[in-house]
């Protein structure tokens, strides 16, 4: 079963009243349904605008700081896009709406199985999905035109900076994983990087090496 009408309404709705003014953004989120991301017994507040749990003791993000962060990325029709932290998936369905090409690298393989599948059944397949340490990028792939972090750092990594292709845009929280962490924009321009500070959020550490799973 999918959402209704109603349901999408009012998502849209509180999107909009949390400061998801982009219309290209709430476009993508209007086509993607969370509740298909959301499993087992929290399935029945995939609409609410919270965090919620997921498989691998992780976390798919609150829908208000997902539309914060696409907007803040900005992405265009043609951008190649880098995420690390696939997760539910969620984040990485809507930049597939976005952009032409999205790389999504997880340190689970069983989250990464989940989403093969996933975006297999939603028909999204300008999505690759990768198993490793998503803080070391993906040379092979880079430069990006953006680079989208679901995962606090205490600082933005270095390879993921140098894998910015100018006039790129990578949006990340960083500050330590027990604190309120604060989101940032990075632009690389002719002169180099550019930092802004959007708003405090609260996302799962970023962790070094492969999961054992
Ligand atoms: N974007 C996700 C939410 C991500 S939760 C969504 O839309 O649902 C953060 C994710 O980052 C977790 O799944 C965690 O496994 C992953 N992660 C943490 N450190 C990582 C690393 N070094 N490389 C890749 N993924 C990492």
């Amino acid at each position: 079963m999918s959402w209704d009408a109603e349901q999408k309404m009012q998502f849209l709705f509180a999107l909009r009243s949390k400061g998801v003014t982009d219309a290209r953004t709430l476009g993508a989120m209007e086509k993607v349904d969370r509740g298909l991301f959301v499993k087992g017994h929290f399935a029945d507040r995939a609409y609410d605008d919270m965090p919620l749990p997921i498989s691998s003791g992780q976390t798919i993000s609150q829908p208000s700081v997902v539309g914060l962060m696409t907007q803040a990325l900005n992405v265009q029709p043609r951008d190649k896009v880098l995420e690390v932290g696939t997760g539910s998936g969620y984040q990485a369905a809507i930049l597939s709406h976005l952009a032409r090409r999205v790389y999504t690298v997880d340190r689970h393989r069983r989250l990464t199985r989940e989403c093969e599948k996933l975006f297999d059944d939603l028909d999204l397949h300008n999505i690759t999905i990768l198993t490793g340490d998503g803080s070391f990028g993906l040379p092979e792939q880079a430069p990006f035109d953006r680079i989208i972090v679901t995962a606090a750092a205490e600082d933005p990594p270095g390879p993921l900076l140098a894998q910015l292709r100018e006039g790129g845009i990578m949006v990340l929280p960083v500050g330590q994983s027990d604190a309120v962490q604060s989101l940032i924009k990075v632009t690389r321009t002719a002169q180099g990087l550019e930092y802004q500070e959007l708003c405090p959020v609260r996302f799962v550490p970023l962790i070094e090496g492969r999961a054992p799973d």
